[in-house]
């Protein structure tokens, strides 16, 4: 049975509309960009979408990986990566006006670097046209891509390097097949290596099927790679064919977890029930950097 328990009342969100909606969406069309927002059924999208926070997705729609929570089209993806795409981003950006931005990919597998070389223009054009914009990137985790990928990502600069654990190690098969715990966990500690300065950031999702512990052992792990932002959601089924929901955290829970993730040094934490990877992430972060 797939079928998942009953969406309590925490869950509910709002639909999403109003202008600055539609002038997020017409500049993201007009640019043909992808967003995570659309293609992951975010629940915050009216949020985000009407402050012109959002987060776009490059290398493609079809994604080399199956991870089971995620509604990306996953396959052998038709096209080469769009020399064309960093350009069409940074366009998009500065016309939205974005303080910060997120960018994230599908996982590339078929791509010898992995995208990371895509993932460095992209923060290039970026940068140039929109200097004042603080960059969050969240990316796949270059597993098969040649040695030195990611030091071609972190070189470029990026603000933030965000690249999420999603669950809790056990569940891995299950939940991320193709990927390994403990690759993900090093590929952070290696960024926070090659440049202290740039801040590194993860997530998972709870309501998978995790124990509490399991939970707090991540957090444990996220700190001795020296990891600096943690955000924590429920996962919601995109649809019944996906891995189901075990059960809706309390959003005391999540309160509890917050606690405990300040008290163990993370700089930011972000632990509700509709928190994603990227939500607030900008807001968050001209926070921190004024303090
Ligand atoms: Fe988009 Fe992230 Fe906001 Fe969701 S939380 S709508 S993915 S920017
Ligand atoms: Fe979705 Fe990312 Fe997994 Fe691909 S690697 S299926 S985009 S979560």
């Amino acid at each position: 049975d797939n079928a998942q328990p009953k969406k309590p009342d925490w869950i509910r969100v709002k639909a999403p509309g109003g202008k600055g909606y539609a002038d997020t969406a017409k500049i993201m069309r007009d640019n043909k960009l992808t967003t995570v927002c659309e293609e992951a059924g975010c629940p915050n999208v009216g949020e985000c979408w009407s402050q012109g926070h959002a987060t776009m997705m490059i290398m493609g729609e079809v994604c080399t990986r199956a991870c089971t929570f995620c509604n990306i089209a996953t396959g052998k993806p038709p096209e080469a990566l769009d020399v064309f795409e960093p350009g069409r981003v940074a366009d998009a950006v500065a016309k939205l006006g974005l303080n910060h931005v997120v960018i994230t990919s599908v996982d590339r597998d078929d791509v010898e670097d992995g995208g990371a070389e895509h993932f460095a223009q992209t923060i290039r054009a970026i940068r140039k046209r929109s200097p004042e914009t603080t960059i969050e990137i969240l990316t796949p985790d270059f597993i098969r891509a040649t040695p030195g990928s990611l030091e071609v990502v972190v070189a470029a600069k990026p603000d933030v390097f965000n690249h999420n654990l999603e669950t809790v190690p056990g569940l891995y098969p299950e939940v991320r097949p193709g990927a390994r715990y403990f690759h993900s966990l090093r590929l952070l500690q290696r960024v926070k290596e090659l440049d202290p300065s740039m801040f590194t950031k993860s997530g998972i999702m709870v309501g998978l099927g995790e124990e509490r512990q399991q939970v707090i052992q991540v957090m444990e792990d996220m700190r001795a790679a020296d990891i600096d932002f943690l955000t924590i959601g429920q996962y919601l089924q995109p649809t019944p064919k996906h891995h189901r929901v075990d059960r809706f955290v309390h959003p005391d829970e999540f309160a509890a977890y917050e606690k405990a993730a300040y008290g163990k040094g993370f700089l930011m934490v972000s632990a509700t029930p509709l928190t994603r990877s990227s939500y607030h992430a900008g807001d968050d972060f001209a926070r921190l950097r004024e303090a």
